[in-house]
């Protein structure tokens, strides 16, 4: 009798994004409980509200960009406990969505504070004012930044949100200890 072999370590992680790749993750349906067969999920929004991000994860997906403190202190962590970071969906892979602040903060000089003005003020209907309570809001970062750009990443899996296909076509061959093969529209196309 063949002894099973032992299951991966699996996260994902939400950034700043809409979690739409992670609704697309979802979309997997059916093909979870597979997937469960062959790993624990040790930390995920979807799976638990766990906030600390463990040791010896196998593989990550994490979806968005890094806008803020706490998404760097994130990345970072995660980086230093992963063996495997994939960089998943476009805003992970470009900055997409959430580096769109960074074309109103070109303009205005660079100034994180002029984008929280642009947001918090000028484009309230009401109540406008800074969100104040210290230690609450992260801080934001000067410019939102694609995930390479903070830490080294072994994977990208762009797509606004990748397909569930696509997400399988990726993890399937990880299982098994081997790359996926990112060729051709079908896994790289953007959008
Ligand atoms: Fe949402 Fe698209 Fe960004 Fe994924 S890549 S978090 S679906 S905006």
């Amino acid at each position: 009798m063949t002894t099973p072999a032992p299951k991966l370590r699996f996260a994902t992680v939400w950034l700043a994004g809409c979690s739409g790749c992670h609704m697309s993750f979802l979309d997997l349906d059916e093909w979870l409980f597979e997937l469960a067969t062959h790993v624990d999920v040790v930390f995920s929004p979807v799976a638990s509200d766990a906030k600390t991000y463990p040791d010896d994860v196998d593989v990550c997906l994490v979806e968005g960009a890094v806008a803020n403190a706490d998404n760097r202190e994130l990345a970072l962590q995660l980086r230093q406990r992963t063996r495997l970071v994939v960089s998943f969906g476009d805003c992970a892979v470009t900055g997409n969505v959430p580096a769109l602040r960074n074309l109103w903060s070109d303009v205005d000089g660079g100034s994180r504070q002029s984008v929280l003005d642009r947001g918090y003020l000028e484009l309230a209907d009401t109540g406008a004012q800074h969100p104040h309570a210290p230690g609450i809001v992260p801080e934001l970062l000067e410019r939102v930044l694609p995930l390479h750009e903070v830490i080294p990443v072994d994977l990208y899996l762009p797509g606004c949100p990748p397909s569930a296909q696509r997400i399988r076509a990726a993890i399937e061959p990880l299982l098994r200890g081997e790359m996926p093969p990112m060729q051709g529209k079908a896994m790289l196309q953007f959008g």
